[in-house]
């Protein structure tokens, strides 16, 4: 069977020069041959944070640094924003790490402002808040530096930010907005296999675990720490993907930073064109749509799935046809990774094509 290009957001699409970095011979991970891989793209990855402190590399997908900054961070209470599947679970899991936790939950599509995020943290009852930057489920961008600058007026609290579907596609600048927690997954934005959370934190927050006996092992923030002065990693870390890692911010930095920002938002902007000259909706409000996919409120009451099959027959094209309970109610189109115009118009041709046989 031919494989069907990915546009949902997340895994994407993955490009042969990645898999042919991936394809490196294996190396052991306590060795020179290791650390020079590492300390090879630490730059890299600082350049793209924004910080001039470590960048860590964890062999988990994301949610392993999610529940190990709960982990690391809380003591006394969790704020958690929540508004989309992956940010209301991040609630769920941390009641499940025995936690105190608190969700601050607007309707799935609409943003978390940084007002909502005053108010709650004016009781003075938290000491940490989860934010998820870009919702992938739902396609809204919250507003991370208004966040951020009202998180900053309480010094003891802890600001965790998940940033999988926006990591280089536009700033989030780590140091400038006082973020204690940055993560990111490899398989969204970045384009890679899964396998791999990159994350830097802020000596506040490893103040902050130093002050906590229950961090277990694999997510223990010092332990990251004490392997990083060596250029090594904890456990055996996911060599190949590290391999793509080390193609990909070289590729990041070849486009130029700037440049990669720019050709998501022109891309995102061209699906948005499409998505109005089709007569279709948002499901997030302007102002607060990613840049990294766009999620398509149903209002035409199209049959999604019979969509989505269409394209997989006729275009070797996957899209999402909704997550979790706005599953059919909306749909959505990734335009992270490596996409360029002529690759998204592909996209929109073919999705015109398909919706012509509804
Ligand atoms: C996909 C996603 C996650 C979960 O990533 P895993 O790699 O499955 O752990 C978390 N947050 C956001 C915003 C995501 O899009």
């Amino acid at each position: 069977m031919s494989h069907a290009k990915l546009f949902i957001p997340g895994p994407v699409e993955i490009s042969q020069e990645t898999y042919e970095a991936m394809c490196t011979p294996m190396i052991g991970h306590r060795g020179s041959e290791f650390q020079q891989l590492y300390a090879a793209i630490q730059p890299r990855l600082q350049t793209l944070f924004g910080t001039t402190g470590p960048v860590y590399l964890s062999t988990s997908s994301a949610w392993g640094i999610m529940e190990g900054a709960l982990r690391n961070t809380v003591i006394k209470k969790v704020l958690n924003c929540c508004g989309g599947a992956f940010s209301d679970k991040w609630y769920d899991v941390a009641k499940r790490c025995g936690k105190q936790a608190e969700a601050l939950q607007v309707e799935w599509g609409q943003p978390i402002l940084p007002e909502q995020v005053d108010a709650r943290l004016a009781t003075g009852q938290f000491d940490t808040v989860t934010l998820i930057h870009n919702e992938t489920s739902t396609g809204v961008m919250n507003p991370l530096a208004e966040i951020a600058a009202v998180v900053r007026k309480y010094p003891d609290v802890i600001l965790i930010v998940d940033t999988v579907s926006s990591f280089s596609v536009v700033p989030t600048p780590f140091d400038e907005l006082g973020v204690d927690v940055l993560l990111t997954g490899s398989q969204k934005a970045l384009a890679l296999p899964p396998g791999l959370a990159i994350f830097a934190v802020s000596p506040r927050a490893m103040e902050r675990a130093s002050q906590l006996s229950d961090r277990g092992y694999y997510f223990d923030f010092h332990e990251f720490h004490e392997n990083h002065t060596k250029n090594m990693t904890p456990s055996t870390p996911c060599i190949h993907t590290i391999y793509g890692l080390r193609q990909k911010v070289e590729e990041i930095f070849a486009e130029g930073v700037a440049q990669r920002y720019e050709r998501h938002a022109k891309l995102n902007a061209i699906v948005h064109d499409w998505v109005a000259s089709e007569g279709f909706h948002h499901f997030a409000p302007e102002g607060y749509r990613s840049k990294s996919l766009t999620c398509i409120a149903n209002n035409k009451g199209i049959d999604v799935d019979k969509l989505q099959k269409l394209m997989k027959q006729n275009h070797a094209i996957a899209i999402d046809g909704g997550y979790g309970k706005i599953k059919g109610k909306t749909f959505r189109l990734s335009n992270m990774g490596n996409e360029t115009e002529e690759s998204i118009t592909i996209l929109l041709n073919a999705l015109d094509e398909s919706l012509s046989h509804l």
